[in-house]
């Protein structure tokens, strides 16, 4: 029990972050329309979509991902991750004329909710340059 009390603090350590609305959504404590799951990986449609298709992919285990700006190392497996899921996605959802991929990064970024996230959204003709 000691070791694992020390694991707990050792993990709370690393994340440093605060705990947010998407831990709830992983721990089914409160409602989301999950699209995608599997081990490492969860998709569920935004609460507020910009587009007909929004959608929201997350690592389950945050691991000090509050945003991408703080990626380290360790953490290349799981971007990659959740990159290719996004295309699976995607693909689920029927993009096929093509989506956009955003990442909102801290305060300039628009960034809301502190635990990495891809927003994926389509299904409407995008515009560019971004707002
Ligand atoms: P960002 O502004 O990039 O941090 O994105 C956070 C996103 O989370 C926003 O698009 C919100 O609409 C979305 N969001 C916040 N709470 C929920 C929720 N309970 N279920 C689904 N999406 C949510």
């Amino acid at each position: 029990p000691g070791e694992e009390v020390a694991a707990q603090a050792a993990s709370l350590f690393k994340d440093s972050g605060s705990p947010t609305i998407f831990d709830k959504i992983i721990a089914k404590e409160i409602p989301s329309k999950i699209v995608y799951e599997d081990d490492k990986v969860l998709a569920f449609r935004d609460i507020n979509p910009q587009a007909p298709t929004h959608i929201l992919i997350i690592p389950k285990h945050r691991d000090g991902l509050t945003q991408l700006s703080k990626a380290e190392e360790r953490h290349k497996e799981i971007l990659g991750e959740l990159l290719y899921a996004s295309t699976v996605v995607a693909k689920k959802e029927k993009l096929d004329d093509g989506y956009r991929i955003v990442i909102n990064d801290g305060p300039q970024g628009c960034q809301s909710v502190y635990h990495l996230h891809i927003h994926l959204v389509g299904g409407r003709q995008m515009k560019w340059p971004p707002g």
